[in-house]
């Protein structure tokens, strides 16, 4: 059937149908799968591209991505209906150490954190050996793994001048506090960041239990979807959503809100998987940031600069990831199809989680080739809202 176009047929609904009941029956998880049109043209013309397994959290049926024929984004279909049955209890990114809000904090305990964190976190080579007396090589190691070119990249470059009004970046005392809003924030990892580079943060998360991990520790977390938060238009300096934007099922209707939540000239982040990139077609259904079926969207760098544009986002970069992560996680997954390779299979294909610094380091030279040959494993997007021209505001 690969490469035939189709439209959503009865034929196709029933097969859905099938393949959600076999769902019911052998996991006890109804997804309730339907045919859908392109999320980002409406278009119900399609050509299936590949069809694969759930490998990461082991949901039963086959889940297939296809391209529209219109417009040639890569999407899910048929798509589930039930969101929150595709996210296990154990999803790796939801169960990630809920950091506290410091500001309910003393300094004491903080530091004391701080500290242990430091500890536990560093393997032995950089505990014993004397590699700070090398020069150069802090320069090279930052230079290596390039922050603002990994998964989630660390605020360290976000201080509240980057919000849209000019007056925080002049005047901090007497402005209000910039405000920044994370969607899809599971525990509050990103959110305590921020709020050490100084912003005020608020985020929004589908599901119930890091929703509320995060609350319980003391962040403003909304459960639910930006349309349920009922945050208000222009509030925000700062919109960033990481690896989320491939989860949604209406990525223009959501860009469009974080489009009205940010303030003219606010800035928006976010991440997601390259579908554009060599290892989606070297892999095919095997490669490890495909995620079915929690991945909805499969976005090359070319959909989203439209997308982006078409709901009046301007000064967009996109930066491909200096990370193989991925590559690993995808080695492991097709080890696992021979018996003797399952235990290193399973190993490699759960790297991905927890990144090991020296492999990193060791695929850092071939990360960097790759990305700035526009095939990285995925991308980071930054773009701003316009600020409308002068003599172009409406009078109230
Ligand atoms: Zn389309």
């Amino acid at each position: 059937m690969t490469g035939t176009e189709q439209i959503g047929t009865e034929g196709r609904d029933a097969e859905n149908r099938d393949a959600a009941e076999r769902g019911a029956l052998a996991g006890g998880v109804d997804l309730r799968l339907r045919t859908i049109e392109c999320p980002l043209c409406g278009s119900e013309r399609f050509s299936e591209l590949l069809r694969g397994r759930d490998v990461r959290c082991g949901l039963e049926g086959r889940f297939v991505v296809v391209g529209c024929s219109a417009c040639g984004h890569q999407y899910l279909n048929p798509a589930p209906g039930a969101l929150e049955a595709c996210y296990p209890a154990d999803y790796a990114p939801h169960v990630a150490v809920v950091p506290r809000n410091e500001a309910e904090d003393t300094d004491a305990e903080a530091g004391v954190r701080a500290s242990e964190g430091a500890k536990v976190g560093r393997p032995w080579y950089l505990r014993y050996l004397p590699l700070k007396q090398i020069p150069g090589l802090r320069r090279l190691y930052y230079w290596l793994l390039d922050d603002r070119t990994q998964p989630v990249p660390l605020p360290e470059d976000l201080s509240v001048g980057d919000a849209a009004d000019g007056a925080v970046r002049t005047d901090r005392l007497r402005a209000p506090r910039a405000r920044a809003l994370e969607v899809g924030c599971a525990t509050g990892s990103y959110l305590a960041a921020l709020h050490r580079r100084g912003w005020a943060v608020q985020g929004v998360e589908l599901c119930e239990g890091p929703a509320r991990a995060a609350v319980a520790a003391g962040w403003t977390v909304h459960q639910g979807t930006l349309e349920t938060a009922g945050l208000a238009d222009e509030t925000f300096g700062l919109v960033a959503a990481w690896m989320v934007l491939e989860h949604v099922p209406r990525p223009v209707d959501t860009l469009a809100a974080m489009h009205r939540l940010l303030r003219p000239g606010g800035l928006l982040l976010l991440g997601v998987p390259n579908a554009g990139c060599w290892q989606r077609w070297l892999f095919g259904a095997d490669w490890y940031c495909l995620d079915l079926p929690r991945h909805l969207q499969h976005f090359t760098e070319a959909r989203l600069r439209a997308v982006l544009a078409s709901v009046g986002f301007g000064q967009i970069e996109i930066l491909h990831h200096r990370t193989l992560s991925g590559l690993v996680g995808s080695l492991g997954i097709v080890l696992q199809r021979w018996k003797v390779l399952e235990r290193p299979g399973r190993w490699l294909q759960g790297y991905p989680e927890r990144p090991q610094l020296a492999l990193q380091l060791f695929l850092a030279p071939l990360a960097i080739v790759l990305s700035l040959l526009g095939q990285g494993e995925g991308l980071t997007i930054r773009a701003r809202k316009r600020v409308p021209e002068a003599g172009h505001f409406v009078k109230e």
